[in-house]
């Protein structure tokens, strides 16, 4: 079975993210784009998961709970996981290794936390777009222990990726997949480039406003239309 994918994409929980970005609207604008699995990855947090999941789950949409995790190393990282419960988890253990620093929503943007029928229930005010305590090496391992997978976040872009902050992808490091940009092939990245040491690619938007998610251009090759087998298949070697 293939499905069409984007598995980088924010709402209005990250102050980055537009406000239209809310669960509805980033559900059904995949579903217009020709989307068949997506991922809600907001900075740190995964407050939107929720809704976003019951939402796809509604109009057909399958929703993978996840979050972009900023190491000490400033290293954006996109972890996934099976589970809500399990990305919860995640989300405490970064949030305990967060700065205690409040956002500024006049300077950085608005962190909001909505429900399925896209009303806010919360304002996060702890500044979320900032780095953690843990390094890349813990993130991957809480990641795996919590059975999540881990892609290395935008890898082709020159701030806060693997590559650009540590100068290459180490070996010891094991990512389950690497995430291309848009326009990477552009600034001569391609799925089989030397640096991505033989990592299979993932080519997701990291979307901040709707017009952004994917275009149905990306496919994953998976056993079923269910969040383990998509996993799965990004486990597995390109
Ligand atoms: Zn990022
Ligand atoms: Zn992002």
């Amino acid at each position: 079975m293939r499905l069409f994918y984007d598995f980088h994409i924010h709402t209005c929980l990250s102050p980055c993210g537009d406000a239209d970005m809310t669960p509805n609207n980033v559900v059904n604008m995949s579903l217009i784009k020709g989307l068949d699995v997506i991922a809600v990855t907001d900075h740190n947090a995964c407050g939107n998961a929720e809704a976003a999941m019951q939402v796809g789950k509604e109009a057909g949409l399958l929703v993978l709970p996840g979050m972009e995790i900023e190491t000490c190393e400033e290293v954006h990282v996109v972890a996934l996981f099976e589970t809500l419960d399990a990305c919860r988890e995640m989300e405490v253990v970064v949030q305990q290794a967060l700065p205690p620093i409040q956002n500024k929503p006049e300077i950085f943007g608005e962190q909001w936390i909505l429900n399925a029928e896209d009303d806010c229930i919360a304002e996060e005010s702890r500044m979320l777009v900032t780095a953690c305590s843990l390094s890349v090496y813990d993130v991957v391992a809480q990641v795996h222990k919590l059975g999540g997978v881990v892609i290395a976040a935008h890898v082709d872009k020159s701030a806060y990726s693997v590559i650009s902050n540590l100068g290459f992808l180490p070996a010891d490091l094991s990512f389950d997949a690497a995430e291309l940009s848009k326009n990477a092939e552009g600034k001569g990245w391609s799925d089989t480039d030397e640096r991505l040491c033989g990592l299979k690619t993932i080519h997701s938007s990291d979307a901040h406003y709707l017009g952004d998610i994917n275009e149905p251009m990306h496919v994953l090759e998976v056993e079923t239309k269910e969040i383990s087998s998509v996993l799965e298949a990004i486990r597995k070697k390109g």
